[in-house]
C-alpha cells in the first residue's frame, strides 16, 4: 500500500508549526542552539513552495555557502516529501531556490544583473580578502607609508620606531568602517586607538585604494554589499529589485552586521515577508562588526512590532550536555535565563579531560575518535573544534603520523602551508640528496635560482657518485652567488651523524628566516612562529627519519592546497574552527585548548565585551555536541601566535568559563600518560648482507 505522503508540518512541535505557518508581517524566531530554527526555517520555506509561492521569487540568505546549500537541500526535501515524490539525486531535490546563498554571493548575483546600468563593468571581478589585502599593500606602498613611522619620525621614534599599519590592519579597519557603517574616526578610537594619529594617512590610502579597484574594474568582498545597499538608495532601482522578490528569510541573524540589516530594511521595509531566526547567546562575529543589536532590536523596528516565536525544546543534544551549555552561558552577566532542555535523559557527563600538553591532547583525541569509531561512530559524525586555525597543528600532524583521513575547514591544514613543507623539504632533502622533489622546492628558495638552474642542479646530483659533493662544487648563476654559501653550509651540517636532533630544526629555521621575509613580508612573524611550533612537536619523536617517516609528505600526487580531501564517499574526521562549526551538529564532539589564553583567547581579552564574545564562542561549540562532549585542557600550553608577546608557555589554567558551576555539570578525568615512543630494536648480532632489498625492488618487473 502506498504510504501517505508526509506533510511538512507533521514532525514539527507547536510553535514550530506557528513559526511555519505565520502569514503577514515580519517574523522573528528567537530561540537556543538546536531547537529547529534552521529546520522550522527549510519548512517554512517548503510550506510557501507548496502554497503556491514561485522558488524563483524566494530569497534566502545564510552565513555560508556550505549552510545554503543544506537549507536549499532540506526545504527541497521537505516539498518532495509532502509531493510523495521520490528523490531524484543522492543529495535530495536539484537546487529548489535558485536565491539562496550567502549575502555576498547574491550580492554579486545582483549587481552584475544591473552592471551595464549602474555605471560597473559588466564583467567586473572580485577579490578575495588576500587578494584585497595585496591591492591594500600595493597602495600603502605607493603613498609611501610601508616605510613611514606613525605621527612622523620624531614621534615614532619616542615610542620605539612603530610602523604604519600593516595592509591587513589596513584592510580590517576599511571593512568595519563599512560594515558597521561607521565615520573612521569612531573606529580608530573604539578598536584600533593606537592607529588614531594616522587617521589623514588612512582615508588618502582608503581613497587610493578605491580608485585602484575602480581602475581595475575590481570589487572587494565589502564593495558588494555596499553597492547592493546603493543599488536599494536610488528609487527606481530599489522598486525594481523589491519587485523581484516575494519573500525573504534569513538565518543566523544574530552575526548579521549593520549594512546587511539596511540591506533587509531596504528589501521589506514594512517588514512584510520577512523572516530571520537567530540566537543572540550564539552571537561571535562582533569582532567583525557584526551588531547582535539587529536581532534584539529587529521587532520593535517595525510598526506593529514583528511576531516573536520563542522555541523552547532542544532536539539536538542530551540533557547532560545542555546542562553543561546552561550553566556555562547563565555566567554571561545580563543573559536571560533561556534553559535549554531536552527529552533525551541519557545520564553520561560530558568530560574535562585534564592532558600534559598539546602532543598529549593530540594523542588522547585521535585515540578518542578510533574508539568512538570503534563503537559504530563514523569519523564524519564526529568533529574536533578549536578557537584559532592553528591550535589544531599537533593533532593534525598526530593524525597524519597515525594515517587518520581528515578533513579541516576554516583554514588551510597546518602541514599544507608553503613555509611547512619549506622546512620539512630541507630536511628530506638532508636526509636523502637524491630526493628530487625535496631539493626543486628548497634550491628555488635562493633569490637568483629559477627552475633552470635547478634542474641543472638536480641533475649533476643525480649523475654523481656523492650528490653531496656536487652539491658543494656547484657554480651556481652569479645572482645566487651571495646566498648560495648559506644553503650549501646548512646541508653539511645537516649530512654530519652528530646533528642534533630537533636542535637541526633551528638551523633549518634560522636559514629560512630571511627567505621567508622576503618573500611573506607581511605575516612572517607568524610564518616562523608556526616553524617554531614546529620545533616543539618534533620534540616528541627521537630522530630526523622517524619525523619524516612518519609525515609521509609530499606524496607525488599533491601539489596543490587542495590535496588531501578524500573522496566524499570515504569517512573522515572534521576538524574546524568554532567559528566555522557554527549552525552544525555531530554526534561526538571534542573541544581542543579549552584553557584562558586560548578560550577566551589573548587576542581577545582587550574589553570585557570581548570576552563575553569568547564565552559564547564555548557555547557555540558545546552546543554542537549530540551525544558525547570532551573539553580538553592541556597543562601545558605552547603559545606562538602571539607575536606581541612572544614565544611562552601557559601552565595548568583551565578557561576561566568552566566555573564552578560550569565544573559541577562535567566528568573530571586525567588519562594515563602515553606510552613513550617505542625504542627500535636491537640489530647486534644479525649478519650483513643477507638480503639486498634495494635491488630486490628495483627489479620487481624485470
Ligand atoms: P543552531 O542554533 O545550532 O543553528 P537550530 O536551532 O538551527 O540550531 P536545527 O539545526 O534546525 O536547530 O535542529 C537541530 C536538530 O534538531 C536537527 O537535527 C533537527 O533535525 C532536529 N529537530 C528540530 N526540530 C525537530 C522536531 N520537531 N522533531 C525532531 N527533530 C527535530
Ligand atoms: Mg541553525
Amino acid at each position: 500500500m502506498a504510504q501517505e505522503p508526509l506533510s511538512v508540518l507533521d514532525t514539527l512541535n507547536p510553535e514550530q508549526r506557528a513559526a511555519v505557518l505565520h502569514r503577514g508581517g515580519p517574523l522573528l524566531v528567537l530561540a537556543g542552539a538546536g531547537t529547529g530554527k534552521t529546520l522550522t526555517l527549510a519548512a517554512r520555506v517548503a510550506q510557501r513552495v507548496l502554497d503556491g509561492a514561485d522558488p524563483n521569487r524566494l530569497l534566502l540568505l545564510t552565513f555560508s555557502r556550505r549552510a545554503a546549500q543544506a537549507l536549499s537541500q532540506r526545504a527541497g526535501r521537505q516539498v518532495q516529501q509532502a509531493l510523495g515524490l521520490r528523490s531524484s539525486s543522492p543529495d535530495g531535490a536539484a537546487p529548489l531556490l535558485p536565491w539562496s546563498g550567502t549575502f555576498h554571493a547574491v550580492a554579486a548575483r545582483l549587481l552584475r544583473d544591473y552592471a551595464p546600468r549602474i555605471g560597473l563593468a559588466p564583467q567586473f571581478s572580485i577579490v578575495d580578502r588576500a587578494d584585497a589585502e595585496s591591492l591594500m599593500g600595493l597602495a600603502r606602498e605607493r603613498l609611501g607609508l610601508a616605510q613611514a613611522n606613525v605621527g612622523g619620525q620624531a614621534a615614532a621614534q619616542a615610542r620605539g620606531g612603530r610602523r604604519f599599519a600593516l595592509p591587513a590592519t589596513c584592510l580590517a579597519i576599511h571593512s568595519r568602517c563599512l560594515n558597521t557603517q561607521a565615520p573612521l574616526g569612531q573606529v580608530l578610537a573604539t578598536q584600533y586607538p593606537w592607529c588614531l594619529d594616522a587617521h589623514d594617512a588612512l582615508t588618502a590610502l582608503f581613497r587610493a585604494y578605491a580608485q585602484d579597484k575602480h581602475a581595475q574594474a575590481t570589487l572587494d568582498y565589502d564593495d558588494l554589499l555596499l553597492g547592493w545597499q546603493r543599488l536599494l538608495a536610488e528609487p527606481t532601482l530599489a522598486a525594481h529589485l523589491r519587485a523581484r522578490f516575494d519573500e525573504v528569510f534569513v538565518d543566523e541573524y544574530q552575526d548579521t552586521n549593520r549594512l546587511q540589516a539596511a540591506i533587509l530594511r531596504g528589501l521589506r521595509p514594512d517588514g512584510s515577508g520577512l523572516t530571520v531566526v537567530g540566537d543572540d547567546a550564539q552571537s561571535i562575529y562582533a569582532f567583525r562588526g557584526a551588531e547582535v543589536g539587529n536581532i534584539l532590536g529587529f521587532a520593535q523596528q517595525f510598526e506593529p512590532p514583528a511576531r516573536v516565536v520563542a522555541l523552547q525544546r532542544n532536539y539536538r543534544s542530551t540533557q547532560p550536555i545542555l546542562d553543561c551549555a546552561n550553566a556555562l552561558i547563565a555566567e554571561a552577566p545580563g543573559h536571560p535565563d533561556k534553559h535549554l532542555h531536552t527529552e533525551r535523559t541519557e545520564s553520561a557527563r560530558p568530560q574535562l579531560v585534564t592532558v600534559a600538553d598539546e602532543l598529549d591532547q593530540a594523542r588522547s583525541v585521535a585515540d578518542q575518535a578510533l574508539a568512538w569509531r570503534e563503537e559504530g561512530l563514523r569519523l564524519k559524525q564526529q568533529a574536533v573544534l578549536f578557537r584559532t586555525s592553528t591550535h589544531s597543528a599537533a593533532l593534525e600532524f598526530e593524525l597524519a603520523r597515525r594515517n587518520i583521513p581528515f578533513v579541516k575547514f576554516g583554514g588551510l591544514k597546518f602541514l599544507e602551508a608553503a613555509h611547512i613543507k619549506d622546512l620539512l623539504s630541507v630536511l628530506r632533502w638532508a636526509h636523502n640528496p637524491r630526493a628530487r622533489l625535496a631539493g626543486w622546492r628548497v634550491v628555488q628558495r635562493v633569490p637568483g635560482i629559477g627552475a633552470v638552474s635547478a634542474r641543472r642542479l638536480l641533475d649533476a646530483m643525480d649523475a654523481a657518485p656523492e650528490p653531496l659533493a656536487a652539491l658543494q662544487a656547484w657554480q651556481p648563476p652569479p645572482a645566487a652567488r651571495a646566498e648560495w654559501p648559506a644553503l650549501v653550509q646548512l646541508m653539511a651540517g645537516l649530512a654530519r651523524p652528530d646533528s642534533p636532533w630537533p636542535g637541526e630544526l633551528g638551523r633549518v629555521r634560522d636559514w629560512l628566516a630571511p627567505h621567508l621575509e622576503r618573500l611573506h613580508p607581511e605575516d612572517h612573524t607568524l610564518r616562523l612562529a608556526d616553524l617554531d611550533q614546529l620545533q616543539a612537536l618534533a620534540a616528541g619523536t627521537r630522530h630526523r627519519e622517524r619525523f619524516l617517516t612518519d609525515l609521509t609528505l609530499d606524496p607525488p600526487e599533491a601539489t596543490s592546497d587542495e590535496s588531501g580531501v578524500p573522496h566524499r564517499d570515504e569517512d573522515y574526521l572534521i576538524l574546524s574552527t568554532l567559528h566555522s562549526a557554527k549552525g552544525q551538529e555531530w554526534s561526538a564532539v571534542q573541544i581542543l585548548n579549552v584553557v584562558d589564553g586560548c578560550l577566551p583567547s589573548d587576542l581577545s581579552t582587550g574589553s570585557a565585551g570581548e570576552i563575553e564574545e569568547e564565552r559564547r564562542l564555548l557555547y557555540v561549540g558545546i552546543t554542537r555536541a549530540r551525544r558525547h562532549l570532551r573539553l580538553m585542557a592541556p597543562l601545558r600550553f605552547h603559545v606562538t601566535q602571539q607575536h606581541r608577546h612572544g614565544d611562552r608557555h601557559l601552565y595548568g589554567n583551565v578557561s576561566r568559563f568552566v566555573t564552578r558551576r560550569v565544573m559541577a555539570t562535567l566528568e573530571r578525568l586525567a588519562p594515563a600518560a602515553a606510552p613513550a615512543d617505542a625504542a627500535g630494536a636491537d640489530l647486534a648480532g644479525l649478519p650483513d648482507g643477507a638480503l639486498d632489498l634495494g635491488a630486490a625492488l628495483r627489479n620487481t618487473w624485470s
